[in-house]
């Protein structure tokens, strides 16, 4: 490994830079650097590598490793999927997810799927994209991304290695993939402060009895529940997303006040605490995440780093591999920047909005009765609603 001294520091550089001048560093410069393997990360990869680009995915978990989410794959993440050569492989893993079983407010509403979405853990899902992303030609480097600043040829980004070594790396274009609270958002001065978000916990459980092949969703004041068919037999991925004074109220003992919760949501139907938890209980927030620009002079932010949606309605994957496969797309086209940030503004916003009305309707009891009532009427009105949250 040879060491790489860095040109000349300039003053008010973070602490990082400036604390050494030299690292051990790549023998080799790549052109792009991504940080984060995530959806968004790995298609971005597998798009420039397909194109002939020279790119270096920098990630800091091994893989596989778990993520915190609801492991629903809608339909338009099984576009994106098809699109990348990846849906047979993903298709043949997946538990098909026919619909929606929605309960709010006394009422329960079924919404189902024109063809089938899939349920596949992250662990999976996430390895698989990597692997794919690898064999198309993009290389990988296990590290913790910790600053990142702009050079003559581009960026600098510090990172410590899986062995605990400081090393620096220089490329001409910087992708931040690197999900909710991204460094590389932070760092270039691109995130945008922000208050609030909600809180999530859950993880895999087994014992549930009566899956049905849709997604269980309930909804209470200020929380939700969602129980997703797992492929195992009996196993799904459950998920508390709670507005933060409730976490708060329930810090003293979070798993008591969940099983309650469970209890009175599902009317007794679902109690958490009757089925066996599998591997650790995942809590994750807030889960916020805003930025002043996407895109600026060579950086570019995709998926969750660009931007969070909240999860009730499942489209974050989806958006992650549109907007990583966006990011490729322009980067081998002038004006990259602006390119890529019209076309992650109108996913973004389809999606925020889609989010914001369903999360709107389900909100309120008289809004929700009403919707409830126009949807088992008007055949076509469920159709359009079905397809948006779908993403198509
Ligand atoms: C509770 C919850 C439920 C959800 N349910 C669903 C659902 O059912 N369906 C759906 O479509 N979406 C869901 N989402 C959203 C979805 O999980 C995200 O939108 C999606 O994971 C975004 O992908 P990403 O690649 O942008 O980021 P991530 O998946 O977060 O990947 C980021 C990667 O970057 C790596 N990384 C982070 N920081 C660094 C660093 N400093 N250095 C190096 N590497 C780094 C991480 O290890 C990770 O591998 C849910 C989200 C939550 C919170």
């Amino acid at each position: 490994m040879k060491r790489w001294p860095l040109p000349g520091v300039r003053a008010g550089a973070s602490r990082a830079f400036e604390k050494r001048r030299s690292f051990a560093c790549c023998s080799a410069m790549p052109e792009i650097v991504i940080v984060g393997a995530g959806p968004a990360g790995s298609t971005c990869a597998a798009e420039l590598a397909r194109a002939g680009r020279e790119v270096l995915l920098v990630e800091r978990a091994a893989f596989p490793r778990t993520k915190v989410c609801g492991e629903y794959l809608n339909a338009a993440a099984q576009r994106e999927l098809d699109r990348g050569g990846l849906a047979d492989a993903v298709g043949h893993l997946a538990q098909p997810i026919r619909g929606i079983a929605l309960s709010a407010h006394g009422m329960k509403m079924i919404f189902d799927f024109a063809s089938p979405a899939w349920s596949l853990p992250r662990s999976r899902f996430d390895a698989l994209l990597l692997e794919h992303a690898l064999g198309t030609g993009a290389k990988m480097q296990r590290g913790q991304v910790h600053d990142v600043r702009r050079s003559e040829a581009g960026f600098l980004i510090a990172f410590r290695d899986d062995s605990g070594l400081e090393r620096i790396l220089e490329s001409e274009f910087l992708i931040g993939a690197d999900g909710i609270g991204s460094v590389v958002a932070r760092k270039l001065g691109h995130a945008r402060s922000s208050q609030g978000g909600r809180f999530a916990i859950g993880g895999h459980f087994r014992g549930f009895e009566r899956l049905d092949g849709r997604i269980e969703m309930y909804i209470g004041r200020k929380k939700y529940f969602a129980i997703n068919p797992l492929p195992q037999e009996g196993e799904a991925n459950v998920m508390l997303v709670m507005d933060r004074e409730v976490m708060r109220a329930w810090s003293d003992d979070l798993q008591a006040h969940m099983a309650r919760e469970t209890r009175t949501l599902t009317a007794n139907t679902r109690p958490i605490d009757s089925v066996e938890l599998l591997g650790k209980r995942v809590a994750v927030g807030p889960l916020r995440q805003r930025t002043k620009t996407v895109a600026d002079r060579g950086a570019f932010l995709v998926g969750d780093a660009a931007g969070f949606v909240d999860p009730f309605t499942g489209q974050g994957v989806a958006l992650a591999m549109q907007t990583g496969r966006a990011a490729a797309a322009a980067l081998s086209q002038p004006r990259a920047e602006a390119r890529y940030r019209a076309v992650h503004r109108a996913l973004f916003t389809e999606r925020k909005r889609v989010g914001a009305f369903v999360g709107l309707l389900v909100k309120s009891p008289f809004l929700a009765r009403l919707a409830a009532r126009w949807l088992q009427t008007d055949e076509r009105l469920r159709t359009f609603l079905i397809r948006k949250v779908s993403g198509i």
